[in-house]
């Protein structure tokens, strides 16, 4: 399988679909969130770090992140084809996987966007706020998620358009649907 990048704001199904689609494709998955997770919970320097930018809706360093997403990359078995999930969130960062991959010989592959309406959004991070406890699912963080979103990683969505890689997926109702709809177009790649 092709690398692939999944795109979308928080809530719209980036890990639940990535989950589907390593599970049917056997490909490696590097969710950017929840590598940040971990070293929270393991408490260590770049946890203390991230932790910051995390709890207030923000985004972490360009810089940082690109370095983190690099070695995780560098860590996975060469060959499979990896899920980017999270990752890129801005420009920047997309500039910089392009450019990694392109001194490896990789190929960007494919992305795909995952459009789902805002108060749909709303409903499932509160609902996951209760499943799951996650400290940036409260609705003053959502509220700055979304914005961050809308300003700094929605653009990339055109950044994608030019490279021809954006291919776009609308929520209407249905995860039958939706992930139909995702494996019949990457059956085709
Ligand atoms: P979803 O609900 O679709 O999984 P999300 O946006 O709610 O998406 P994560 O992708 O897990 O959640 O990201 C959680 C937080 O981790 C972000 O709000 C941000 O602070 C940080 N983060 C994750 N990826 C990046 C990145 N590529 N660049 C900067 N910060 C990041
Ligand atoms: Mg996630």
């Amino acid at each position: 399988m092709k690398n692939i990048i999944i795109f979308g704001a928080p809530g719209s199904g980036k890990g639940t679909y990535s989950d589907e689609i390593v599970a049917k494709y056997g490909m490696g998955h590097i969710s950017t969130g929840d590598v940040l997770r971990s070293e929270i919970k393991n408490d260590t320097e770049l946890g203390k770090i991230a932790k910051g930018y995390i709890d207030n809706g923000q985004l972490i360093p360009d810089e940082l992140m690109i370095d983190i997403l690099a070695k995780t990359y560098d860590e996975l078995p060469e060959g499979k084809g990896v899920i980017f999930d999270g990752f890129p969130r801005t420009i920047a960062q997309a500039e910089a996987l392009k450019k990694m991959l392109a001194e490896r010989n990789h190929d960007m592959g494919v992305m795909v966007e995952l459009v789902v309406d805002e108060e749909t959004l709303l409903a499932r991070l509160l609902h996951r706020a209760i499943e799951q406890g996650r400290a940036d699912d409260n609705e003053e963080t959502i509220k700055k998620r979304f914005e961050v979103y809308h300003k700094q990683t929605e653009p990339l969505a055109e950044w994608f358009e030019k490279e021809g890689m954006r291919n776009t997926f609308t929520w209407k109702g249905s995860k039958e649907q939706m992930l139909a709809d995702i494996f019949a177009f990457l059956d085709a790649q």
